[in-house]
């Protein structure tokens, strides 16, 4: 069975030489475990944090040892009540064509109810980062001005509408190409998009949303949570939660404008999703209908063939997806 491994700790952005393709045995469940065969699995940005050496909230990946992360696969052999051959588990074993779950760790999905990638992405941890952060963490109420960047991925494609859903006054969002900018205005309806490549972000989103930024859903940091420090109104939150832009840099740019969230009376707050649980089943219910109903689109960029997972990680981190990135097995 063939895993991806880390071969060497990146510097700056990764390379497929910081990957290793392996051939190894076929693991065995023990008791109260699962040996499953995946089918699709995620590239997230978070990985890139996990392959450096630092302790981070989630420990660093091992160098020589295969990589982890969200996948959806089959099992194939059930150890544990309440799973059999055939079901469709979500669990954390990525990065490899068969993988041993623990199955307190796994969840059963029906992929009769939504295709497989959708429980990594949309109806997955993604969306549900998007919804607990502008719902919850940024505390948006109708009539706010809502502004996203890292808009067109996997968290900001849901995280734009789900505003736009729930009465936003305007939504805005930054990606990185004139065709993902279209994208946002033309498919997912924001009101007003910009690429950030065209400027000084500060002066993009000044014109994008002259009347100020009420909530700022933030997945770039850097010079994207400058400009919404100078166009937030007073009272404006922001939910911090990535900062892509300095995730592949070893000095990373920081924010200027800070001294303007005392005056503002601003809210910067960051979060991890999963301290969101309790939200799961009203995201579920609200995101789920929406995408059922067809008021809520999304975006996947799917890259087949576990050899290339490192290609969809880096392609992904350099802006190449549209929407959540996945690899088929
Ligand atoms: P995306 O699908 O958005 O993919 C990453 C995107 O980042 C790329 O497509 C690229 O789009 C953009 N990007 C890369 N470099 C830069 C840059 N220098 N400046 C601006 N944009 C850049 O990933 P996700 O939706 O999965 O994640 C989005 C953010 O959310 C990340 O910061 C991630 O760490 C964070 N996150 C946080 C969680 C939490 O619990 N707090 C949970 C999940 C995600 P473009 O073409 O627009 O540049």
């Amino acid at each position: 069975a063939r895993e991806i491994r880390l071969a060497s700790r990146p510097v700056g952005y990764p390379t497929p030489e910081d990957f290793e393709l392996v051939e190894a045995p076929v693991p065995t469940p023990g008791d109260g475990q699962l040996l499953v065969r995946n089918l699709v699995m995620s590239v997230d940005p978070y990985m890139r944090g996990r392959m450096n050496a630092g302790e981070s909230y989630v420990p660093p990946f091992a160098l020589g040892a295969a990589l982890d992360g969200g996948a959806v696969g089959e099992v194939v052999v059930s150890r544990a009540p309440g799973f059999a051959e055939g079901d469709v588990v979500l669990h954390d074993a990525g990065w490899r064509e068969y993988g041993v779950v623990d199955a307190s760790a796994a969840v059963g999905v029906d992929p009769g109810v939504a295709p497989l990638g959708a429980y990594l992405g949309v109806l997955g941890m993604p969306g549900m980062t998007a919804y607990a952060g502008l719902l919850e963490v940024a505390e948006f109420r109708e009539g706010d001005v809502v502004f996203v960047s890292g808009a067109a991925g996997a968290v900001g494609q849901v995280a734009g509408q789900v505003a736009r859903l729930r009465g936003a006054k305007r939504v805005v969002g930054s990606a990185g190409s004139p065709a993902k900018v279209r994208h946002l205005v033309e498919e997912l309806g924001f009101d007003a998009a910009f690429d950030y490549h065209d400027g000084p972000v500060a002066d993009l989103l000044a014109a994008a949303a002259p009347e100020g930024v009420d909530v700022y859903f933030d997945n770039v940091g850097g010079e994207h949570l400058d400009a919404a420090l100078l166009s937030f109104n007073r009272h404006g939150r922001a939910a911090l939660c990535g900062s892509i832009s300095n995730y592949n840099t070893p000095d990373p740019v920081g924010p200027r404008h800070l001294g303007l969230a005392v005056g503002k009376r601003l809210v910067l707050r960051g979060f991890l999703v999963r301290d969101h649980e309790h939200l799961r089943e009203q995201f579920t219910r609200e995101v789920g209908g929406w995408v059922a109903d067809g008021s809520l689109r999304y975006r996947e960029t799917v890259t087949e063939g576990l050899e290339r997972a490192p290609e969809a990680f880096i392609g992904m981190l350099r802006g190449e997806n549209v929407g959540k990135a996945l690899v088929t097995l």
